[in-house]
C-alpha cells in the first residue's frame, strides 16, 4: 500500500509500505476513507533531523473495516469507523476513568510496527476498545465532521472541559488554528456566554465567530492581554483555552484569566518550563489540561456533529489525493491552509 513518510524536515514522501495485515486476534485492518495532516505534524516538518528510518505519519483518520482478529467483538467487515489520535484498549484503569491516552497497552500510531493514519490501510490494535462505528455510509457528507472527532474536536473539548467551562462562563480561546476553533465550538456547546478567540487571521477568525465566538482580538502580547480586560470589565475570563502551545500564549494567558480562573492548555507544548511564580500564586490561578484522552469524548461529542449542531469540518479548507499529501503539508506550514483533508 501506500503511505507518508517523513525522512526530515521538509522531506514528506509517499511510498510502498507492507499491507497491513492482522497480527494478534484483538487487531483490525481499516481501510482509510479520509485523513488530514494536524498541526502537530508540523512540529517534526520544521524540525525532524535527517533519518534513513522515516517516520510513518498521520493520526487521524477514518475509514472501514476490511478484516478483524479472531477476538474482536464488537467490529465486523464493512462497517464504517473513526479511530482516535492513540489506540487504546478501553477497559484498563486509566480508560475507566476516561484518561485513555494513558493506556497500559496503548499507543501512537506510526510507531513500533503500527501504521500511520496517512495512508491507504492502517492495522489498528485493540479495535474493539480503540474504534467508534459511525452510524453513517461511507459516502456521508458528514465525514469530514465526524472526522474531526479523531483529534481536534475532541482536543478543543478536552481544553474546555478541564478548564470547567459551564453556563454563563466568559472564556478566552488563544489560537485560531483547527483546535482552537474546536475549542470556540466546545466552549459554546457548554454553554459559555462570552468566547473571546485570540486569533490573527481574519479568514480563520470569521469562522470563529461563526463557531460561536463572541468577540475576536487580533493583538498578542500585552496589547491582546490588556484588550481582553477591556471586554471584561478589567478582570479577564474564567477560563482560558491555550490552543497553541508556546511558551508566549501560556504568558498570555496568564495575563488573560481573571483571578481564581483557570488556565487549560492543549497546544503540544514546545518549551520545558512554565512561567508561574509569586505574582501568580497571589491570585489563584489554576493550571490544567494535557493531551487529549479522544477516545473518551467521542460518543458524548459524535450526536451534535451528526444532527448538524456543529459542524467542525468547516476547519477543513483544503482537500488533496494521498499522492500530493507533501503539498498538504507546505499549504499549511505557509498558513496557505487551515486543515488539509487528504483522500487516499
Ligand atoms: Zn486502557
Amino acid at each position: 500500500m501506500r503511505a507518508t513518510l517523513m525522512y526530515a524536515a521538509d522531506d514528506v514522501r509517499v511510498e510502498d509500505v507492507a499491507d497491513p495485515w492482522i497480527h494478534q486476534p484483538t487487531d483490525a485492518v481499516v481501510r482509510v476513507v479520509l485523513s488530514c495532516v494536524c498541526g502537530s505534524d508540523l512540529w517534526p516538518y520544521k524540525s525532524l533531523v535527517p533519518t534513513d528510518t522515516p517516520r510513518h505519519m498521520g493520526h487521524e483518520f477514518l475509514g472501514v473495516v476490511e478484516e478483524t482478529g479472531s477476538e474482536v467483538r464488537g467490529l465486523r467487515s464493512g462497517d464504517v469507523v473513526v479511530a482516535p489520535f492513540t489506540y487504546s484498549d478501553n477497559t484498563c484503569e486509566y480508560c475507566r476513568e476516561g484518561l485513555h491516552t494513558s493506556c497500559v497497552h496503548g499507543g501512537q500510531w506510526g510507531v513500533k510496527g503500527v501504521d500511520g493514519g496517512q495512508g491507504q490501510a492502517v492495522r489498528v490494535p485493540y479495535a474493539d476498545g480503540t474504534l467508534v462505528k459511525l452510524p453513517v455510509g461511507e459516502d456521508s457528507a458528514l465525514l469530514p465532521d465526524l472526522l474531526t472527532l479523531s483529534d481536534v474536536l475532541c482536543t478543543g473539548y478536552h481544553a474546555a472541559r478541564t478548564a470547567g467551562v459551564e453556563k454563563g462562563d466568559s472564556v478566552t480561546v488563544i489560537g485560531d488554528g483547527a483546535v482552537g476553533l474546536s475549542a470556540v465550538i466546545s466552549a459554546r456547546l457548554l454553554g459559555a456566554e462570552q468566547i473571546i478567540l485570540m486569533g490573527r487571521h481574519r479568514t480563520r477568525t470569521d469562522l470563529g465567530r461563526d463557531f460561536g465566538a463572541t468577540d475576536v482580538v487580533a493583538d498578542r502580547g500585552e496589547e491582546g492581554v490588556a484588550r481582553v480586560k477591556e471586554l471584561t470589565g478589567g478582570k479577564g475570563t474564567r477560563r482560558v483555552l491555550e490552543c497553541v502551545g508556546l511558551k508566549d500564549s501560556v504568558v498570555q494567558g496568564f495575563g488573560a484569566v481573571r483571578d481564581g480562573g483557570t488556565i487549560s492548555r492543549v497546544g503540544a507544548p514546545q518549551f520545558t518550563d512554565v512561567p508561574f511564580g509569586f505574582r501568580d500564586f497571589l491570585r489563584n490561578i489554576t493550571l490544567t489540561g494535557g493531551v487529549a484522552p479522544a477516545r473518551a469524548y467521542i460518543e458524548e461529542l459524535m450526536p451534535h456533529v451528526l444532527d448538524g449542531s456543529i459542524r467542525p469540518g468547516r476547519v477543513f479548507d483544503r482537500t488533496l489525493g494521498l499522492e500530493d499529501i507533501a503539498e498538504g503539508y507546505r499549504a499549511m506550514n505557509d498558513r496557505d491552509a487551515l486543515k488539509v483533508l487528504i483522500r487516499p
